[in-house]
């Protein structure tokens, strides 16, 4: 038993600048973390696996090494007063060592049943919220069950470590179940029905340690190659619709007890009917365009529920779109995209770049954002701006 006080009891006194942040992950959602973290006046570090991770090239401390190894952890916690993740292929091991010394949030609980698609899955269905038919594989015969249950087509996802589609294959018919599972590497896998959606939209979740929470509103997210290419926020849906993306979005985070900030991914249905499609544990692209367009970022939600402090204000300024710089562009340019000429074209454009060095077709490099009154223009407006880039002045 630990005589520690527990940091997660809603009167244990909230941490203040300058207290000593760290985030597990030198991407670029622990780089926005870091930063609002240091815009409040918090001292803020990372763990890192690489010196120049975009996360380390602004952190006040950094600690290179991996999440298993014991020496790398001790250093961490040896210069973080409290702990968050920027992704959810975190060691949930390390995570509960770390609870022992320091306040982690999202706690490892959280994080395990996230990073996980079988046990993200059970927890669904446990709590009845709805989500694609699935089964779990996890041999030959479990992908012929999983065909026979859910027909065709049927997706079939690694259970672990998976992100912008990667480590998906969907199949087509029956005869190549049993490929496409060894195409996976034999892996633990969930089957997933194919579901007849309309759009994708997700709704980004901030929970404190009073178990108060407050969400964004719905983004619309539309996917290019499996992987994020725009948001709009709010998106265009009736009421109903969005207010029950917002209930089911605030269950799965009172189910989930968490404390920080999650994102809930949806399918909607032709039918009209919202699934959910998966749960990120920490802050997400779709949310990035709270940096402006909300009273507060999703990062600073996260720096203030890790702190214990009363989370901010969710209600958009004015709607907002934000488009992805993945590294196909400075590939299409050859060389670095012409940030001027988007820069030039609309003054109301922010550009976010996140200091990564190789430009490799899918990655994520940066982003813009454009506000406007009506949510449709402000799309247009990001994609131009992104067409500039490529263009001549
Ligand atoms: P992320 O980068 O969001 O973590 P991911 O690789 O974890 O992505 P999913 O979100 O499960 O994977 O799937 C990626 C995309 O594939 C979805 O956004 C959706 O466009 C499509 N997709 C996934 N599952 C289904 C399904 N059951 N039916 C139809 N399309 C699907
Ligand atoms: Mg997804």
């Amino acid at each position: 038993m630990s005589h520690r006080p527990d940091p997660d009891r809603p009167e244990a006194p909230p941490l203040f600048p300058p207290a000593s942040l760290g985030v597990i992950g030198g991407g670029q959602l622990g780089r926005m973390f870091l930063q609002a973290a240091q815009r409040m006046g918090y001292r803020a570090g990372v763990l890192a696996e690489h010196e120049d991770a975009p996360g380390a090239q602004v952190a006040h401390w950094s600690v290179v090494g991996r999440d298993q190894d014991v020496a790398t952890l001790r250093a961490f916690r040896d210069r973080a007063e409290a702990v968050t993740v920027e992704f959810e292929n975190v060691s949930a091991p390390a995570l509960r060592w770390l609870s022992r010394f320091r306040p982690v949030r999202p706690g490892w609980k959280t994080v395990w049943t996230a990073q996980n698609r079988l046990r993200e899955k059970a927890f669904l269905t446990r709590h009845g919220i709805p989500h694609a038919p699935w089964r779990p594989v996890r041999s030959v015969e479990e992908v012929q069950a999983a065909v026979r249950v859910l027909g065709l087509p049927m997706i079939l996802k690694t259970a672990a470590s998976g992100y912008d589609g990667k480590g998906q294959i969907r199949v087509d018919a029956a005869c190549r179940a049993a490929a496409a599972w060894d195409d996976l590497g034999r892996a633990a896998c969930v089957a997933e029905g194919w579901v007849d959606f309309v759009a994708e939209a997700s709704v980004v979740v901030a929970r404190g340690r009073d178990g108060r929470a407050a969400c964004y509103p719905l983004a619309l997210n539309r996917h290019d190659r499996h992987i994020l290419d725009t948001t709009v926020m709010p998106a265009p849906v009736g009421p109903v619709v969005a207010m029950e993306a917002r209930e089911m979005a605030l269950g799965v985070a009172q189910a989930l007890e968490t404390i920080g900030v999650l994102c809930v991914e949806f399918f909607l249905g032709r039918d009209g009917r919202l699934l959910v499609n998966e749960i990120a544990p920490r802050p997400h692209n779709s949310g990035h365009l709270t940096i402006e367009a909300a009273p507060a970022s999703q990062f600073e939600q996260q720096v203030r529920a890790v702190c214990g402090l009363p989370l901010g204000g969710t209600d958009l300024a004015r709607p907002a779109a934000m488009v992805n710089l993945l590294g196909d562009l400075w590939i299409q340019a050859g060389g670095e995209p012409r940030w001027d000429f988007a820069l030039a074209h609309d003054p109301g454009v922010s550009l976010h770049l996140y200091g990564k060095q190789d430009p490799a077709p899918g990655r994520k490099m940066g982003h813009l954002t454009v506000l406007d009154p009506d949510p449709e223009s402000a799309l247009f407006r990001a994609l131009a701006a992104r067409a500039c880039v490529l263009g001549k002045m």
